[in-house]
């Protein structure tokens, strides 16, 4: 078992998470299908305990991080079609992850008065 990052966007593609009305949905990054968390969420975005896609056949299992949990202005589009391999996903995820604290710090802001 490793470590998937969910990002966060609310069109429903594979490999993301979204919240809805009083639930947090994800879907399966391997086949699609949508599964509703019944997991505790950590402020950091770790999901415990660790997430069994629902869809019988699919054989994934993972430890779950969502991106942008605390910051869900943060949104991420991706390929749907392509599974992200564990270190871009990791890369993006560090990134996106940046960005959300340099929101939350202003320093953007910063940085672009300063330029
Ligand atoms: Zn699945």
């Amino acid at each position: 078992m490793s470590v998937t990052y969910l990002f966060h966007n609310d069109e429903g593609q594979r490999g993301t998470w979204k919240q809805g009305d009083g639930y947090v949905q994800i879907v399966c990054p391997e086949c699609g299908k949508v599964a509703i968390l019944d997991h505790d969420i950590a402020d950091d975005g770790t999901v415990t305990p660790s997430v069994v896609c629902p869809r019988e056949g699919c054989d994934w299992h993972e430890m779950v991080i969502l991106i942008g949990w605390q910051m869900p202005d943060v949104q991420v589009h991706i390929n749907a079609d392509k599974n992200l391999a564990p270190e871009t996903a990791h890369a993006l995820a560090e990134l996106v992850k940046a960005a959300a604290r340099a929101i939350e710090n202003g320093t953007l802001d910063d940085e672009a008065h300063a330029s």
